[in-house]
């Protein structure tokens, strides 16, 4: 039974997934017929115009909206489509008089419409390859300026490149596309392909790294590669967007890919909220029937008696207004996380039960043994780690006490290269991890979680714990199969629906060891997973802790505060203070070294404790 509805998991999440993306087509068809419907021949010729607005936003979206970045470089990718689809299917003789120059490679082609499209692909490919090689390497407000500079560049390139576009004249003669149902069936193509893109593995990726990049970096996502993977598709269909909208205008300029029509489309985008397919195609929807209800007032008109004046530019006002309002009182976007709606698939997930048979099994760990050796670190004067040896082998929980800024999530950062050693280095099986790039560390068997929460929080608790899954190299179904698995044994099945930012705080915490887990690791540090939380929480992590070890026979190297805690699960206890090891052995070894004693409450007390107070002694040796 529990087998049952575990295979059908999967294929419901799929099934929840596929009404929605009906839903955003349905909207997108809905609207078509309407417009149609009440305005004849106007009204066609806005849809059509919507529903090449709705191919360029989902293109846009897919990047912008997957990586967080906001992307003016759309303009850029449409121009190269449109007048490079312009010269391919030009008649020969309006081509000889419009562009006399034109190189004669590119001269006379005359091609149908989709002769031309695999080169516009091919082209649109190769282009956005080059500029992700160099803009998938920032991030936030630069990465956006990148952008911009991008389309300013393309835009000069475009005016001064007269053989090929007439420079800032008309470039004319383009084939004209009026047959609205290509360019609707195009608009639907397009949200189903960003669809697939974001539910697949390199869509996932790269919304990890969009929420928390060291954490996806830690998981083994190459920040770099994700980025180029969106920027590449949102690249390539955004030049087929720019070919279409060029035959429905049948004659442009530079101009007509510039500021004016990325903005509309950034409007367009954040209006319907940039985080789902759905949001774009809302957004294309609300803003061109703004657009079409201000333009009627832009030539003035009369309102029961009184007449309001012309007013140029009011449909950009108009556009101006809506970003405003909508940043103001929806930031999400009108439609907001439509696609990640929690209600409809916890339901779902709720009929599932009994545990995750199907995944793979871990596999056996057997002799790995994780040694530190002299790793030291300083910062600004601060010496963080100073020369700091220690082994965690297979099938024992390890300990890693001491003071607070006494170095041990440093010891954690450098073991996983987050962090640069100045001297020393961590092995695992004779292979050297320092010196290797973070994203490659999980190759090794060794996952981590964070001291201050890093859980991918646009992400849902399944979401994240698959896209480790994934990360570490497991197929698709396997990794479902993982996921399901650990979110069982952290008991977060119940919710797995529900975004991690939404989840309660011990929720989270349990969440962050479930997504290191399904990496299948032999070693796994724990940053102090149990801060925070209240004696019982953390006496049923420390059952589960067990468990695993027990299970899985997995290395674990365990941080925290709590001496009670960390007594109850470790058999091997390492003890730093300010950058050094001062001691390591069993609980009742350290327990009875003095420098750790001195360490924890003071010399002074130490001493006085030592002699006196029976009750002091039992706080340090429990
Ligand atoms: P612990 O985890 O044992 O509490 P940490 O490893 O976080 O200690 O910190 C050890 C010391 O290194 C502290 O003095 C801290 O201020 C310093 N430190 C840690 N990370 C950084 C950093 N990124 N930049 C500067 N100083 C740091
Ligand atoms: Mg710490």
């Amino acid at each position: 039974m529990a087998t049952a509805a575990l295979h059908a998991h999967p294929a419901r999440l799929r099934a929840a997934n596929w009404l929605r993306t009906l839903a955003a087509l349905a909207v997108l068809a809905g609207t078509v017929a309407f417009l149609m419907l009440l305005f004849g021949r106007t009204g066609e010729r806005i849809a059509l115009l919507m529903c090449v607005n709705v191919a360029a936003v989902v293109a846009l979206a897919a990047f912008c909206g997957n990586t967080g970045i906001v992307s003016f470089g759309n303009g850029a990718f449409m121009a190269l489509g449109a007048y490079l689809s312009g010269i391919l299917t030009m008649p020969a003789a309006l081509q000889r008089s419009a562009l006399p120059d034109l190189p004669l490679w590119l001269a006379g082609h005359e091609l149908a419409l989709w002769g031309a499209l695999p080169f516009v692909l091919l082209a649109g490919l190769a282009f956005a390859l080059l500029t992700g090689s160099a803009i998938s390497r920032l991030v936030g407000p630069s990465a956006a300026i990148a952008t911009l500079g991008l389309l300013i560049i393309v835009h000069s390139i475009g005016v001064s490149a007269r053989e090929f576009t007439r420079g800032s004249q008309t470039f004319y003669g383009v084939p004209r596309i009026t047959e609205l149902v290509y360019v609707l069936v195009a608009a639907m193509i397009f949200i189903l392909i960003a669809r697939l893109y974001r539910e697949s593995r390199w869509g996932l990726f790269v919304r990890a790294v969009r929420d928390d990049e060291d954490a996806a970096t830690a998981l083994g996502i190459s920040p770099r590669r994700a980025r180029l993977v969106a920027w590449t598709l949102s690249g390539t269909l955004a030049t087929v967007a720019g070919a279409l909208y060029g035959h429905i205008l049948g004659a442009f300029s530079p101009a007509s890919f510039y500021l004016g029509l990325v903005f509309a489309h950034v409007v367009m985008m954040i209006v319907g909220g940039m985080s789902s397919v759905g949001g774009a195609v809302v957004g294309v929807v609300a803003v061109t029937l703004l657009q079409n209800a201000v333009r009627n007032l832009e030539g003035g008109i009369t309102l029961g008696g009184i007449s309001l004046p012309e007013v140029f530019g009011l449909t950009t006002v108009a556009l101006g207004i809506a970003i405003l309002l909508v940043i103001w009182l929806r930031p999400q976007g009108l439609v907001g996380g439509f696609e990640l709606a929690p209600g409809a698939d916890a339901r779902l997930l709720e009929r599932i039960s009994g545990t995750a048979r199907d995944a793979p099994a871990p596999r056996p760990v057997s002799t790995e043994t994780l040694q530190a050796r002299d790793l030291s670190k300083a910062f600004a004067g601060v010496q963080a780690v100073a020369g700091a040896s220690f082994d965690v082998p297979a099938g024992r929980i390890t300990g890693l006490i001491g003071p607070n800024g006494a170095g041990k999530s440093t010891l954690v950062n450098l073991i996983t290269c987050q962090y640069t050693a100045d001297a020393g280095s961590a092995e695992i099986g004779g292979t050297r991890l320092t010196g290797l790039a973070r994203h490659r560390i999980i190759e090794n068997r060794v996952a981590r979680s964070f001291q201050n929460l890093r859980l991918f929080s646009g992400l849902t608790a399944f979401e994240n714990v698959l896209v480790a899954a994934l990360a570490a190299g497991y197929r698709r179904d396997q990794a479902n199969a993982i996921a399901l698995r650990e979110l069982e044994a952290f008991d977060l099945a119940d919710i797995a629906a529900m975004r991690a930012e939404n989840l309660p705080y011990g929720a989270r915490k349990r969440l962050e060891i479930a997504r290191a887990l399904a990496q299948d690791p032999a070693i796994l540090l724990l940053d102090e997973p149990a801060a925070g939380m209240n004696p019982s929480e953390t006496s049923d992590l420390a059952d589960r802790l067990i468990r695993i070890r027990e299970d899985r026979n997995i290395g674990i190297l365990l941080i925290d505060h709590d001496l009670r805690f960390v007594n109850r699960l470790c058999s091997h206890i390492v003890v730093m203070n300010r950058g050094q090891k001062i001691a390591e052995g069993s609980p009742e070894e350290v327990r009875a070294n003095t420098a750790v004693v001195e360490a924890y409450i003071g010399r002074g007390r130490a001493a006085r404790a030592a002699d006196t107070d029976p009750a002091q002694q039992k706080a340090i040796a429990t």
